[in-house]
C-alpha cells in the first residue's frame, strides 16, 4: 500500500500533534509504512525575518525530533526547497519517489504559508495524491470561536468568555503515533549544524526536545505558577515560563499547557490566581492567532486598524539605531533591548516598554520594531509579535488606547524597583542608587559614559498624542465634509 508522509512545519513534536496522529492512524488502516519530512526553506524564512538564534534552535529541536522519530520507527527526511514556491514540486516528486499517496499536515495561518499549502494541495490533488490539514496552532481551533452574528471577535475580554464557554471541561490531548513496524527506508537524513544565509547564533540555554519542554512546564507548574499573578510583571525575578521558544515552535503546543494547567488546578490546594492568570496569557496567545487566521492581511505589515495607515510616522535611522543598540539613554529601554540582543529573549513587560517607547516616544513606525524583534527573537511568532507591536502601537486589536502611554521611567520604577535589572543589562550604572539609577543624573551620565536621553519624555508624549489626534481629526465625517 502507498506510504504517509507527514511534513512537520512548526509542529516539532511527536506528542499532542493531529496530523502527525491521524497520519500514523492512515497508515495503520491501510497496513501501510508512517515516514515524514522537513523543508529547509532558507531563503523564506530569512525574507520573513527569522532571527538567527530561532534557526540554531530549530535546527537542535529537529534533531531531537529526529531521534525520537526514530524510537518510534518513523523515517524524517530533510528536503531542499529555499523558497515556498519550491515546496509542491519537491515534494511531489519526493512522494513518487517513496510511492506515498497521502500527506498530512498541520495548518499555518501566514499568508505565504496558506497559499504554499494551497499550491501543494493542488499539485497533489492533479496526481491523485491526497493533502489532508488538520487545525493545531490554538488551544480551540482557530475559527471556532464566534460572536453571535458569526462574526469574529475583535476585543479580548468577550472572545476570552465566548472562549471559556466552549471549552471543554477536560481537554483531549492527541497520543504519541505507536510505534511503526520497522521501516524499509531506514535511512534518514543529516541534520545541518548551521544553514547558508544565517550566522551560528547558539541558543543553547534552552535544552531542546519534547522532552525537555515539557520538563520545563512542569517545573514551571510546580515551582512558579502559584505565584504568576504576583511576579510576572518583575523582569529581575524569575516568576515566568519562558516557555514561549518551545511554543514558537511547535515542540510544545499550547494545549499540552492549558492541560497541565488544568491539571495542576485540580491537583493542588494552592492553585488559584496564578494558575488562572497564566491561563488568561495562553488564551491571549490563542487570541492572536484567531486575529491571523481570520485577517491575513496584518501579516503582509498591515496594521489592523486600517485609519492608523496615515499616522504620520517620523523618520530617524539615529534614533532607529540607538533604540536596537540600547543606547537610548532611558535605562529600563536599555537594559531591556540589551537582553533581546544578548539572550535573544525579552519579559513580556519590557517587550511592552520598549514598543511603546518606540512607537510613541520616538513616533517611528511599530513596522520597524516588530522586524528587529522578529529578527532577534528565539520566540519569534508572527501571530504574537505582531499583535503585542499593535496593541503597543494602538494600530491595532483590542489596542492600547492611544492617549493610555507608559512612561518608561515609571515603569521602570514600579517594575525594577532596586534597579536589579538594569543593573544586570548596563552594567555602566551599576553603581548608582536605586534613587538614580532609573533616570539618572546628567553628571553621572557623562562621568560612566552613559547617553543623555535621545528624547524628551514629556515633549515626546506630547508630539506622539498630537499624531494620533491629527489622525483622529482627519477620519471624522466632520473633517471631510
Ligand atoms: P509566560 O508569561 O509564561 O506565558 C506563557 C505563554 O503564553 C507564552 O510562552 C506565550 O506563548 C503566551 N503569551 C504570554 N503572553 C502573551 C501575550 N501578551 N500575547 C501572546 N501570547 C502570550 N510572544 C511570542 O511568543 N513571540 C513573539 O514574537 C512575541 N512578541 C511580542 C512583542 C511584543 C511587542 C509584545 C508586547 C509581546 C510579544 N509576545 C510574543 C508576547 C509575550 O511577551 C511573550 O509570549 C512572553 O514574554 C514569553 O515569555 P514566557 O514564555 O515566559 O511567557
Amino acid at each position: 500500500m502507498p506510504r504517509t508522509l507527514h511534513w512537520f512545519r512548526n509542529d516539532l513534536r511527536t506528542r499532542d500533534n493531529p496530523a502527525l496522529y491521524a497520519a500514523a492512524q492512515r497508515a495503520r488502516e491501510q497496513n501501510s509504512e508512517l515516514i515524514a519530512c522537513f523543508l529547509m526553506s532558507p531563503e523564506q524564512w530569512r525574507s520573513h525575518d527569522m532571527a538567527d538564534i530561532k534557526l540554531d534552535f530549530m535546527l537542535r529541536n529537529l534533531k531531537a525530533l529526529q531521534v525520537e522519530l526514530s524510537g518510534l520507527n518513523i523515517p524524517l527526511f530533510i528536503l531542499d526547497a529555499s523558497r515556498f514556491d519550491e515546496a509542491p514540486a519537491k515534494l511531489l516528486s519526493f512522494m513518487r519517489q517513496h510511492q506515498c499517496g497521502a500527506l498530512t499536515f498541520n495548518e499555518e495561518f501566514g499568508v505565504n504559508e496558506r497559499r504554499r499549502d494551497k499550491a501543494v494541495k493542488a499539485t497533489l490533488n492533479e496526481e491523485g495524491l491526497e493533502a489532508l490539514k488538520f487545525r493545531d496552532q490554538s488551544i480551540l481551533p482557530a475559527g471556532s470561536i464566534r460572536t453571535g452574528q458569526g462574526t469574529p471577535y475583535a476585543v479580548f475580554t468577550p472572545y476570552k468568555r465566548a472562549w471559556f464557554s466552549q471549552c471543554p471541561e477536560h481537554i483531549e490531548l492527541w497520543p504519541a503515533p505507536e510505534k511503526q513496524p520497522l521501516p524499509t527506508h531506514s535511512n534518514r537524513d543529516d541534520i545541518p549544524e548551521s544553514v547558508t544565509g544565517f550566522d551560528k547564533v547558539s541558543s543553547d540555554a534552552y535544552a531542546a526536545g519534547e522532552d525537555a519542554a515539557l520538563q520545563k512546564l512542569d517545573e514551571f507548574l510546580e515551582q512558579k505558577v502559584d505565584r504568576y499573578h504576583e511576579r510576572r510583571d518583575f523582569p529581575a525575578i524569575d516568576g515566568v515560563s519562558q516557555l514561549s521558544p518551545y511554543l514558537a515552535l511547535g515542540v510544545l503546543s499550547g494545549r499540552q499547557c492549558f492541560h497541565a494547567a488544568q491539571q495542576h488546578r485540580h491537583a493542588s490546594q494552592n492553585a488559584g490566581e496564578g494558575v488562572d492568570t497564566w491561563i488568561n496569557e495562553l488564551i491571549w496567545r490563542d487570541f492572536y492567532i484567531h486575529i491571523l487566521y481570520d485577517f491575513p492581511r496584518i501579516s503582509m505589515t498591515k496594521a489592523f486598524k486600517e485609519e492608523t495607515e496615515n499616522l504620520q510616522w517620523r523618520h530617524s535611522e539615529k534614533d532607529f539605531l540607538a533604540w536596537c543598540e540600547g543606547k537610548t539613554g532611558i535605562p529600563i529601554v536599555d537594559a531591556a533591548m540589551r537582553q533581546l540582543n544578548q539572550t535573544g529573549w525579552m519579559h513580556n513587560r519590557l517587550r511592552m516598554i520598549c514598543a511603546m517607547f518606540l512607537s510613541k516616544n520616538l513616533l517611528l513606525d511599530w513596522r520597524l520594531g516588530e522586524r528587529y524583534f522578529m529578527r532577534k527573537l528565539i520566540d519569534g511568532h508572527l501571530a504574537a509579535n505582531n499583535g503585542g507591536w499593535q496593541w503597543s502601537a494602538s494600530t491595532g486589536v483590542d489596542a492600547a488606547p492611544y492617549f493610555r502611554m507608559f512612561n518608561p521611567v515609571a515603569q521602570s520604577e514600579r517594575f525594577d524597583p532596586n534597579g536589579d535589572f538594569i543593573r544586570h543589562y548596563v552594567p555602566e550604572l551599576s553603581e548608582l542608587s536605586t534613587k538614580h539609577i532609573h533616570q539618572p543624573p546628567t553628571d553621572a551620565r557623562s562621568r560612566l559614559g552613559y547617553p543623555a536621553p535621545i528624547v524628551d519624555l514629556k515633549a515626546s508624549r506630547e508630539r506622539a498624542l498630537q499624531a494620533f489626534r491629527e489622525l483622529k481629526d482627519s477620519a471624522s465625517p466632520a473633517h471631510s465634509a
